[in-house]
């Protein structure tokens, strides 16, 4: 059984095999959370990102976590929010998909997801996290994890996925 943990605090304190960064499409780091890992991990993250050639959104990348507790970083660009009408939900999805089957590929047993696309780049924020719980809660039926941590920084954020998940039931 995959332990689901949905919390507030801050992802890169996060004791985990990954914890994941809603990045931009350059991965050379930015604000929000790709700034606090870029920061807790060292500059040998970016040198690492930066062999990467960026990533188009939707998508995933890993990078080892340097200094940080998690000993792997699995970088994915979330969409930017257009109105709801330019395929946000379906990216924002493949995001979590693409997240899950790199931890897959690498073996990884523990992951922790912050909110995917709900900072700079605007996504709704209970829209995504129906989004993110969907594809959490599909994911446990195909494969077993030991933990699935959601890391939400804000009060509203952590509010609006524990609302959803009694909802979804996962
Ligand atoms: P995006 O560009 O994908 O919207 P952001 O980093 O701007 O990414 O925001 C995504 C979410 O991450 C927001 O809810 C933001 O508050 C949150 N966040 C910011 N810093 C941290 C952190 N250290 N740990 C976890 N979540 C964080």
């Amino acid at each position: 059984m995959t332990t689901l943990t949905i919390m507030q605090g801050d992802i890169t304190r996060q004791n985990v095999d990954a914890i994941v960064t809603a990045a931009n499409a350059a991965l050379l780091g930015g604000g929000g959370v790709d700034g606090a890992v870029h920061e807790a991990a060292g500059p040998d993250l970016l040198i690492a990102c930066q062999k990467l050639g960026g990533c188009p959104s939707g998508e995933a990348r890993i990078t080892p976590g340097y200094r940080l507790p998690a000993r792997w970083v699995i970088h994915t660009v979330g969409p930017v929010w257009q109105g709801g009408n330019a395929g946000e939900d379906a990216i924002l999805a493949q995001c979590y998909r693409q997240c899950f089957a790199v931890a897959r590929e690498y073996g990884l047993r523990s992951v922790a997801f912050p909110s995917i696309s709900t900072g700079a780049f605007g996504f709704p924020v209970r829209r995504a996290a129906r989004i993110a719980l969907t594809e959490i809660k599909q994911m446990l039926r195909q494969t077993e994890f030991e933990s699935i941590v959601v890391v939400c920084f804000e009060p509203e954020v952590y509010t609006a996925y524990r609302m959803l998940r009694a909802e979804i039931g996962v």
